[in-house]
């Protein structure tokens, strides 16, 4: 299933991502692509709202995972743009959070591709900037499960 929304503000993308929070079952993975500055984390900061969580919200780039127990359900936030091999995924333990109970979101999931689940949900968020700076479409794909 495939849906396409439209948002002209950091706010409408966050809503996107909360209502998505909002309905998050424990396992789920939501792979967040596009490139840098489209919003991946501004609609990961929404999702957190969405599963009630309220610690704030920081990019994980340096840390490549942050984790957030506040909130319905635990959730993690990777962030893989920087790693250079795949053994830091291994090195970290990330099939115990990809497997595990919580709700994982990976910004740029497409660089560690071979490691993603098939049945995952995908946000890919572009730009146009013949519809201005804040212009954005989010493509929510969810698998038929
Ligand atoms: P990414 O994580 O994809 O690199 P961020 O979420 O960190 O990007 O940053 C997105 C930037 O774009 C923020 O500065 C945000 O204010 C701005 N922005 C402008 N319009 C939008 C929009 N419609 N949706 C999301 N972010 C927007
Ligand atoms: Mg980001």
């Amino acid at each position: 299933m495939k849906k396409i929304f439209e948002t002209n503000s950091p706010e409408e993308t966050m809503a996107i991502g909360e209502a998505m929070g909002r309905a998050a079952a424990p396992g789920e993975i939501v792979c967040l692509n596009g490139d840098l500055g489209t919003g991946k984390t501004v609609f990961t900061k929404g999702f957190a709202k969405g599963l009630e969580i309220e610690d704030h919200v920081v990019s994980p780039t340096f840390t490549i995972v942050q984790e957030y127990h506040s909130g319905r359900l635990p959730m993690y936030h990777f962030d893989v743009y920087r790693i250079d091999d795949i053994d830091e995924m291994n090195e970290i333990g990330y099939e115990e959070y990809f497997f595990g109970d919580g709700v994982t979101l990976i910004e740029w999931s497409t660089l560690i591709a071979e490691l993603i689940p098939t049945r995952v949900k995908k946000v890919l968020i572009e730009k146009a900037p013949e519809l201005g700076d804040d212009y954005r479409r989010i493509t929510i794909t969810e698998p038929d499960f």
